[in-house]
C-alpha cells in the first residue's frame, strides 16, 4: 500500500458516509474503461459502458487509485460520473 494514511482516511470516510457496504469490499471493474457498471451476461462479465468482457477484481482503494490515474480526478458517486465517455 503506497497511499499515505491521511488519504486512506479521507477515502474511508467518504465511503462510510455514502454506503457502508462498499467499504473494502472487492469490486469488479472493466479492464478497459474502469467502469464498475458490470453486468453478468450468461455467466460472463460485461461492461455496460463500453461493452468489454474483460474485467478485473480488486479492492475499492486500489480501484480509486487506478481511476484517478486514468481520469485525473477522484471518483465521485453521482450517477452522472458513472457516464464516462472515452
Ligand atoms: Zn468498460
Amino acid at each position: 500500500m503506497t497511499l499515505n494514511g491521511t488519504y486512506i482516511m479521507e477515502l474511508d470516510n467518504t465511503w462510510k458516509r455514502r454506503d457502508n457496504k462498499y467499504n473494502m469490499e472487492p469490486v469488479i471493474y472493466c479492464a478497459k474503461c474502469l467502469s464498475l457498471d458490470i453486468r453478468d451476461i450468461e455467466g460472463k462479465d460485461y461492461c455496460e459502458k463500453c461493452g468489454s468482457t474483460e474485467t478485473k477484481t480488486t479492492d475499492i482503494f486500489t480501484w480509486m487509485k487506478l481511476y484517478r490515474e486514468r481520469y485525473g480526478r477522484d471518483f465521485t458517486f453521482s450517477e452522472e460520473d458513472m457516464e464516462i465517455n472515452n
